[in-house]
C-alpha cells in the first residue's frame, strides 16, 4: 500500500508540546508553565469579548482595520504596516513559508524559540541553531553560521526559555552583519515587561531598512493567549507579503474586540510590569538562597538550572506534588532546567516553598 506522502522535512518535526494545565487527581493546580500573564485577561477585553459574541454570526474585518489603528496609537507605529495574525505563531510560520523554503537556511541561536524550528523545518528550510553564550544570543555566532542559503535569522528578544536579552546596539550589529537580502525577524513576544534602557523591541530597524520584521503578541502580559492574537511590524513590501498569504479572516471577531479592549485598559501594562519586576527578584531570590542557579530574566519568567536533568526531573515532580505546574525544558536542550511563569505573590510563594523543601530533602548528590 503506498502511503501519501508529505515533504520528507516535515517528518522531522516533533510535534510541539504546549505548558500542561491538569495533574491527574489534582483539583486545583497553579499553571506556571506557559508565560501566561500573572492577572488573567483584562476585564475589559472580557467584557468585549462577551459583546463580540452577539455579532459572532458575522465575519471578522479582515483587515482589522480597528485593532491596527489601536495599536499604532499605543505604540506610536503606522497601521499601514502592521499585520496582525492569529497569534504571533501564525505570522512567524508566514513569514518563514514565504521567505524560506527548500534550499534555504533559517539562523537562530542554539536555545531560540521553538517555533522557528517548528515552522523553518515546515517550509523545508535547514534550521541552523548557533551557538550561544551565558545562554544568551551571540551575535558573532549567529553572524557565523549565515551562509549563501541563508534567508530568515530569528532573534527572540528577550528570549524564551533562556530570559536572555540583547541591546539595541548588539540587535543592531547583527542586522548590520547581514546581507541586505537576509530578512531579520525580531520576536519582542516579552517586549512590554523589559525595563533595561539599553532594550529596544525592534520598531527603529523595522523602518530604517526593508528587510527587518518585528512580532509581538497579546498571549503575555496581556493576557490574551487563548483568543490566539499577534501581530507584526514590518517594512512596506513584507507587510505587502503577509497580506498576501495570511487567511482573509484570520484573527477572529472576539479577538479583535479583546485586543483594542486590552489595550485600552487602564493601568494594565504598567501593573502587570510593576508586579513582574517585583516577583521575578523575589522568586529568583527565593531559588537561589534555596541552592538553585537561577538565569537573569528579562521576561515574566525564570530558567531555574537543577545542575542535571535527573534533579530536574525529581524537581518538577516535587512541585506537581503540591499542584505546581512549570515547564521542563528537554526540547530546548536544556533538560536539566525548568522554566518558571512569574505568577500572583501567592504562587511565587508557593514555588520557593515546594523547591526549599525540595531542595532541603534531596541534596546535591541526586
Ligand atoms: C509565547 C511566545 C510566542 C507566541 O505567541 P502567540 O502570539 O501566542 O503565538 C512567540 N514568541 C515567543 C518568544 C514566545 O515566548
Amino acid at each position: 500500500m503506498t502511503l501519501p506522502q508529505p515533504r520528507p522535512s516535515i517528518l522531522s518535526i516533533e510535534p510541539y508540546v504546549g505548558g500542561e494545565s491538569k495533574i491527574p487527581g489534582v483539583n486545583r493546580v497553579v499553571k506556571l508553565s506557559s508565560n501566561e500573564g500573572a492577572f488573567g485577561p483584562p476585564p475589559g477585553a472580557v467584557e468585549a469579548m462577551a459583546a463580540a459574541a452577539r455579532e459572532m454570526h458575522r465575519y471578522p474585518d479582515g483587515g482589522a482595520t480597528a485593532l491596527r489603528r489601536a495599536i499604532g496609537a499605543r505604540f506610536g507605529l503606522d497601521p499601514e504596516r502592521i499585520v496582525c495574525g492569529n497569534g504571533s505563531d501564525e505570522l512567524i510560520q508566514h513569514l518563514i513559508l514565504a521567505y524560506g523554503g527548500e534550499g534555504t537556511e533559517l539562523v537562530m541561536s542554539a536555545h531560540g524559540f521553538i517555533m522557528y524550528d517548528i515552522s523553518g523545518r515546515y517550509a523545508g528550510c535547514r534550521v541552523i541553531k548557533a551557538p550561544e553564550r551565558n545562554l544568551t544570543a551571540d551575535v558573532d555566532a549567529m553572524l557565523a553560521a549565515v551562509g549563501p542559503r541563508t534567508k530568515l535569522v530569528f532573534l527572540a528578544n528577550p528570549n524564551n526559555p533562556t530570559g536572555a536579552m540583547l541591546p539595541a546596539a548588539e540587535v543592531a550589529r547583527l542586522r548590520n552583519g547581514l546581507r541586505e537580502d537576509i530578512l531579520l525577524v525580531l520576536d519582542a513576544a516579552y517586549a512590554e515587561y523589559v525595563t533595561d534602557p539599553a532594550y529596544d523591541p525592534g520598531v527603529a530597524l523595522v523602518e530604517a531598512g526593508t528587510n527587518t520584521v518585528m512580532t509581538r503578541t497579546f498571549s503575555k502580559i496581556f493576557g490574551l493567549g487563548g483568543a490566539r492574537l499577534g501581530w507584526a511590524y514590518a517594512p512596506a513590501p513584507v507587510a505587502d507579503i503577509l497580506n498576501r498569504v495570511r487567511g482573509p479572516f484570520n484573527v477572529n471577531a472576539a479577538a479583535l474586540a479583546a485586543g483594542i479592549a486590552a489595550l485600552a485598559e487602564p493601568g494594565w501594562v504598567e501593573r502587570s510590569v510593576a508586579h513582574n519586576e517585583a516577583w521575578r527578584a523575589r522568586l529568583a531570590e527565593g531559588l537561589r538562597a534555596a541552592g538553585i542557579t537561577v538565569h537573569p530574566s528579562h521576561g515574566n519568567f525564570v530558567l531555574a538550572d537543577f545542575g542535571t536533568p535527573a534533579r530536574a526531573k525529581a524537581a518538577d515532580a516535587a512541585l506537581r506534588g503540591r499542584g505546581l505546574i512549570v515547564r521542563a525544558m528537554g526540547a530546548y536542550g536544556l533538560p536539566q532546567a525548568l522554566r518558571i511563569t512569574v505568577g500572583q505573590a501567592e504562587e511565587c510563594g508557593m514555588v520557593i516553598e515546594a523547591l526549599s523543601a525540595f531542595m532541603r530533602d534531596a541534596p546535591s548528590h541526586g
